[in-house]
């Protein structure tokens, strides 16, 4: 599990507890004397904590393990719809918002576009509650998680700079105080990254996430740690320039940055200026990979891709590279290209010395890494 507690430090922690209750959830049915042994606490420790679980709810007794002889031991059980979370996810033009169970399953979502975002805080609010409405349980929601494009101070809970959405310095302390609920709010990216590790048990840090979205931002996890950086910028490696002697001047103020030839929105340019039709999205241009221009022009962009993965390598040296956005959907055309550029001829690295995977959750790492923020903060 990721450790948030150098962002976040909203209750007391009991530590103990919060090792049963992980303990509980990947078992299903445990015994405390099998907890105990687990985790190296006493039995007494064990069953006052368990005692406080089962009072609010959060997990029950129920049944006895099958022994041959002695006393049976009373099983506890994990109850995974005993709480829920929010997970939001808000970008330039629309907003998404889930409820989740304590296993990460979305069990309503709703869409919203249209987003007015001179009045960010108010918008969080009108989405939350228009979406929670007819739900009549909302005092086991554990609270809400923000995922935003733009730099994020997690600890002061401000939304710094969001180029794209033309906003700065917004803090949802208010929105906290608005929705009498737990508010936390996380970088895209490391919403994502979050997300990604925190459901696949074989990630292992140091990991780089890339999310490939309008524009390209990353996250870092060393060990088990989002590495923000001292000014919370760490990561913006869509702004490494692989060309800065082109013709491509970047909104940053450098030159040839990486995000202008490996984006969506890179993607989306070069299609239209190889064919002279638009489109509004990149599954169209994989709709029509079969014809050879098109064809081209994404293992074009795969290079491109694969361009800045290996600078990525040659800086980090991590154990996973994992590559999220909406061209995770395009694992099968695109990543054997990525590996072929960046293994090939490469005195440095070959396949076995690191791992470059595509998000498993797909376009749905950055809000279910926001709704385990609550969840993860709970106990
Ligand atoms: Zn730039």
């Amino acid at each position: 599990m990721l450790d948030l507690d150098s962002f976040y430090q909203k209750v007391v922690k009991n530590n103990n507890r919060k090792k049963i209750f992980r303990v509980i959830q990947e078992k299903k049915r445990v015994t405390k004397l099998d907890i105990s042994r687990i985790l190296n606490l006493s039995i007494t420790t064990v069953s006052s904590n368990i005692k406080d679980m089962v009072q609010i709810g959060l997990i029950s007794e129920r049944g006895f393990e099958d022994s041959t002889g002695g006393r049976k031991a009373q099983v506890i059980e994990y109850l995974p719809d005993s709480r829920f979370s929010l997970g939001m996810e808000l970008k330039e033009t629309h907003a998404r918002i889930v409820l989740t169970n304590l296993d990460s399953a979305i069990l309503k979502e709703k869409y919203f576009d249209a987003i007015d975002t001179n009045i960010l805080i108010d918008e969080c609010r009108r989405i939350t509650e228009s979406f929670l409405e007819d739900f009549n349980q909302r005092d086991r929601i554990m609270g809400l998680g923000i995922s935003l494009p733009g730099t994020v101070n997690m600890k002061t809970s401000v939304l710094e700079n969001a180029p794209n959405m033309h906003v700065s310095n917004v803090s949802f302390k208010k929105l906290e105080e608005d929705l009498n609920m737990s508010v936390y709010i996380g970088n895209e990216a490391n919403c994502s990254a979050y997300g990604e590790y925190e459901y696949n048990d074989t990630f292992k840090s140091p990991l780089f996430y890339i999310s490939v979205t309008e524009g390209i931002g990353s996250a870092i996890i060393i060990d088990r740690k989002l590495y923000n950086g001292k000014n919370h910028r760490a990561g913006e490696i869509g702004h490494i320039s692989i060309d800065c002697n082109g013709d491509k001047l970047c909104s940053c103020g450098n030159t040839g940055c990486w995000e202008l030839f490996a984006s969506e929105r890179a993607l989306e340019k070069s299609f239209s200026d190889a064919t002279g039709s638009s489109v509004s999205n990149i599954d169209e241009i994989f709709k029509r990979i079969s014809e050879p221009v098109v064809k081209k022009l994404i293992m074009s962009y795969a290079k491109y891709l694969a361009v800045g993965i290996r600078n990525l390598l040659m800086i980090f040296d991590p154990s996973f590279i994992v590559i999220g956005g909406n061209i995770s959907k395009y694992e099968k055309e695109l990543l054997p290209a990525i590996k072929k550029h960046v293994f090939e001829n490469n005195e440095f690295y070959t396949e076995k010395d690191i791992k470059i995977e595509f998000a498993r959750l797909k376009e749905n790492s950055g809000i279910i890494g926001a709704s385990l923020f609550p969840i993860n903060n709970m106990l």
